[in-house]
């Protein structure tokens, strides 16, 4: 019995001896946005090609910007033929939009485009358009011709889907997959702010992710009102106040209330949700958009059961020029 246990121990030597000190360090962009990524491998690869490969693929799937990519090939009802990246993104979605009760929704695109990117057309659009749309969202049909192979989709004219809700996140949980295959167990993982830590640096230390203040407009420098330690944990966080509009001195941010049609207007600035996958902490974090601050902390209430949703961080308006935060007792633990 014992020659195991020793065999492990060697092995395990083995490999604390080879981890390197410095992590391999690389940045690059996809989906519109940055990467930032750090990792110790024992074997020091260099991964920039398999990373770049695997965002590149992912983007033919769900990426809005890519004209021939899978979503953009439904909205144009071409009725391609879905593959299972897709469908776990739609299946994930249509989950999260039950259980969020319709504050999160991928069927979002066409009023999305409505508004324009960063909400350029806002003020040509009319509420006969909005409430079109949303009839169609609300009445309209989105469902597998067939659900035992969810090889086609059945989408009313009118409904478009955007997945960019998600599709960050699920993007950083694929680079994390990819880490775990290789045997790399320490990474840390950054696309456009969307973060997900694994292990710890070779000193034993967690990895420390900062959480941005609000910042006076989309073009001031960026400011970290809090850190967190995360380990094993993924952190996204959803805000209006890099990318909103204002008007009359009220911040509009780019989520839409699926409810409603119309870009969210409350007092809160940004959310970040800490849980064990990054694409379900992208999906609470723009649902708690919708929601606002006080449905928000009902809704964590409501749900002890679920430890995705417990640690979350709000900053909000306080109307008088400034802004305040609130930290569930679950993310005050995390902060460093
Ligand atoms: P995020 O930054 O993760 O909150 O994602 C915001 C993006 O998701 C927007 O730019 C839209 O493309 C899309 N979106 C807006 N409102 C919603 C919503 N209520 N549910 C799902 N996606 C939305
Ligand atoms: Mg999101």
């Amino acid at each position: 019995m014992k020659t195991p246990t020793l065999l492990a121990l060697t092995l395990l030597l083995t490999v604390a001896c080879t981890r390197p000190n410095q992590p391999t360090r690389l940045q690059g962009e996809a989906q519109g946005t940055y990467y930032n990524i750090a990792y110790f491998d024992p074997q020091h690869r260099n991964l920039r090609p398999q990373i770049d490969s695997l965002l590149h693929s992912f983007d033919t799937v769900a990426s809005l910007w890519v004209e021939n990519s899978l979503i953009r090939q439904v909205n144009r009802q071409e009725q391609p033929q879905l593959n299972s990246t897709f469908t776990d993104l739609l299946d994930k979605s249509l989950a999260i939009e039950q259980y969020t009760q319709g504050a999160f929704n991928c069927k979002i695109g066409a009023l999305v485009n409505l508004y324009g990117f960063g909400f350029k057309n806002r003020d040509d659009v009319t509420d006969t358009q909005i409430d079109s749309l949303l009839h169609i969202l609300q009445q309209g049909q989105c469902h597998y011709q067939d659900s035992s192979t969810k090889d086609r989709l059945i989408l009313s004219e009118g409904i478009e889907l955007d997945f960019n809700a998600i599709a960050q996140g699920y993007a950083v949980d694929l680079l994390a997959d990819m880490f775990d295959q290789k045997g790399i167990h320490n990474y840390l993982i950054d696309v456009g702010g969307e973060v997900t830590a694994k292990g710890c640096k070779p000193d034993g230390s967690s990895w420390t992710v900062g959480i941005e203040r609000p910042a006076e407009d989309k073009y001031s420098q960026q400011e970290i009102e809090t850190a967190i330690q995360l380990n094993n944990r993924s952190v996204v966080t959803s805000g209006s106040y890099r990318k909103y509009y204002e008007q009359d001195g009220v911040r509009y941010s780019h989520t839409i209330d699926p409810a409603t049609g119309r870009p969210v207007n409350h007092s809160l600035l940004s959310v970040s949700v800490v849980s064990r996958k990054a694409w379900y902490a992208d999906a609470l974090a723009t649902a708690f958009m919708v929601m606002g601050l006080d449905k928000s902390l009902q809704f964590i209430k409501l749900h002890p059961e679920n430890p995705d949703i417990q640690a979350v961080f709000f900053i909000y308006d306080d109307h008088q020029g400034s802004y305040k935060t609130y930290a569930t007792p679950e993310f005050n633990i995390l902060i460093k």
